[in-house]
């Protein structure tokens, strides 16, 4: 039980987590915000055989899942998003034409299935910026959060050959693009969230999941941030399911590298 020193911990951890970062250096599909929709397309793509990795922010995984509305730890779904629920494991209540489930148990579940699936996912790490290439998504320039604010710090690059903007309201790398004009509407602005209508708002997420530029696709709320859809408070089927389309979407597009042809 006490056969061990303080520096074997330290070691252990520097050992196992270069091991996963040096891995999550290469992928096909880079995911950046691990909120429902960034998760549920980690889950779905890993599953489907593509190296995932999911950058995050702060600590926990989960982005607004964990608050419920005003703190209150329940989520609502619509029935149409259920079958996400059952097969992750989750369990849900009838309320009303609506259904709820507990907010700690989606974001759990949801996580546990996409690191089974085989997703990486680094927390405490921020994209600050994208790379292109011959007009095309190949990377996310990350630092670890906090320290890029702060300091002067370089940054580290993470090579994809696709990426997924899942972070929600800032809609971090569609806006990296659109300030430097890469997006078909030129310089200027995102047209931002729209005023709320949820039951749009929800349509709207599934919807519009896009490639919005060669090789970057959004999913969840920076599908309203960078298409102008209108904001939906805190429901959470649309999500759930922009997730499983943004996966479906871009699989079509990215079959399985070959073993031989892997960035390795
Ligand atoms: C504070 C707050 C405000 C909300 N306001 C609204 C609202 O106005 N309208 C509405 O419809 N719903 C709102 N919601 C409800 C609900 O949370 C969201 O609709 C839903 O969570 C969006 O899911 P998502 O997967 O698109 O992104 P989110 O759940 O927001 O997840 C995005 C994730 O990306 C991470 N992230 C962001 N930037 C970076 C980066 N640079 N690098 C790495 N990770 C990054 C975040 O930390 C987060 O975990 C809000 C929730 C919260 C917590």
């Amino acid at each position: 039980m006490n056969s061990f020193e303080e520096t074997d911990v330290s070691q252990a951890i520097l050992e196992a987590y270069q091991a996963k970062f040096v891995e999550a250096l290469r992928s096909d599909v880079i995911i950046v915000g691990a909120g429902p929709s960034g998760l549920v397309a980690a889950w779905r793509l890993a599953e489907s055989g593509l190296r995932i990795v999911v950058l995050e922010k702060r600590l926990s995984p989960g982005g607004g899942i964990w608050g419920g509305s005003l703190g209150m730890n329940e989520v609502v779904v619509q029935k149409e998003a259920l079958g996400i629920l059952d097969e992750a494991g989750v369990r849900h209540q009838p309320s009303g034409r609506l259904f709820t489930a507990d907010a700690m148990e989606l974001a759990s579940a949801l996580c546990l299935k996409a690191l089974h699936a085989g997703a990486v996912l680094l927390n405490l790490m921020m994209a600050e910026d994208v790379c292109v290439r011959s007009g095309r998504m190949t990377g996310i320039v990350a630092n670890r959060s906090m320290l890029g604010e702060s300091l002067p710090i370089d940054p580290i690059v993470f090579s994809a050959r696709a990426a997924i903007d899942a972070t929600g309201h800032e809609a971090v790398l569609a806006n990296c693009l659109q300030r430097r004009g890469l997006l078909k509407e030129g310089l200027g602005r995102l047209p931002g969230e729209g005023p709320m209508d949820a039951p749009a708002g929800e349509q709207f997420v599934v919807d519009h999941v896009a490639e919005l530029f060669p090789g970057l696709w959004t999913t969840g709320m920076s599908v309203c941030a960078s298409q102008g859809g209108p904001r939906m408070g805190p429901i959470f089927g649309g999500m759930l399911m922009s997730g499983a389309r943004v996966a479906e979407q871009s699989a079509r597009v990215l079959p399985k590298a070959e073993e031989g042809s892997r960035p390795d």
